[in-house]
């Protein structure tokens, strides 16, 4: 009786909070191994690249990223790039936990090593602010608020949250989410070689290619929201911290090149 007394205020204070996070840093870390054996079990959808040294060139970024003073859970989470061989998908995911997976067709669709720096970026900011559990915390509250409306038994509702969220419907981003990780990425970049405001570039080539209705880009976009607001968010970023002009030095067009030769 008295947890019931308890929960209604706990719904709402989770309901009322963003940022909040019911959740261990470990549970992240776990749900992520266990959607990383889903996907590893499951090669039709998820067609894994056989290529260590693609893979290991893709890795070497993220590791180069995860120095940067403002990653908090390098060490406890995995951080592991897999490479899936998919050219007709333009897009990368991240699980709770560090999971990064990276199709080909991303890979291919993009110009230079920043770019794809800051893509990865974006990904382990996902992971980094935790978005997955976060959300999960607002759905629990949701659901137990609903739970409690209709009178049924509240034990069953971590239950029903936990089902919830089970599967890879795990990882479709909110705005906020993403908005959040556009910013992490360039804040990330800032202490590596490449350009920090790089992520614009691949918005701006998306934007041009969304005119051309890619089918690719489709499954892209209903990850990965992208809001004229992202690219005028990405600007402003760019403007205030002064940035110089890119160059090759900062976005490293040729290393890229010879890294997509090397690819199936
Ligand atoms: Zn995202």
């Amino acid at each position: 009786m008295r947890l019931l007394r308890i929960l209604p205020l706990y719904g709402l204070l989770v309901v009322g909070c963003s940022n909040l996070n019911v959740f261990p840093v470990s549970e992240d870390a776990r749900l992520g191994a266990e959607l990383d054996q889903q996907i590893r079990s499951n090669p039709r959808e998820y067609p894994i690249l056989q290529n260590e040294p693609a893979r290991q060139y893709v890795q070497g970024i993220v590791d180069q990223i995860l120095r940067s003073p403002e990653i908090r859970y390098r060490g406890r989470f995995a951080y592991r790039v897999t490479l899936l061989h998919d050219d007709r998908t333009i897009n990368a995911f991240c699980t709770p936990g560090g999971y990064i997976y990276v199709y080909t067709g991303l890979l291919k669709f993009l110009d230079n090593e920043a770019t794809l720096a800051a893509v990865l970026a974006h990904e382990i900011a996902h992971a980094e602010r935790r978005h997955a559990t976060e959300r999960m915390t607002k759905a629990l509250g949701a659901q137990l608020l609903m739970e409690i409306v209709l009178g049924r038994r509240p034990e069953r509702s971590a239950e029903l949250a936990a089902n919830l969220f089970a599967g890879l419907a795990l990882l479709a981003n909110s705005r906020s989410d993403e908005a959040e990780a556009d910013q992490y990425s360039f804040r990330y970049l800032q202490s590596t070689p490449w350009y920090p405001g790089a992520l614009l570039f691949f918005f701006e080539k998306l934007s041009q290619q969304r005119a051309s209705r890619l089918p690719a880009l489709d499954r892209l976009l209903s990850t990965h929201p992208l809001p004229e607001d992202r690219i005028a968010a990405m600007k402003r970023l760019i403007e205030q911290a002064k940035l110089p002009k890119p160059t090759e030095a900062t976005l490293r067009s040729a290393a890229y090149q010879r890294f997509l030769a090397q690819l199936p």
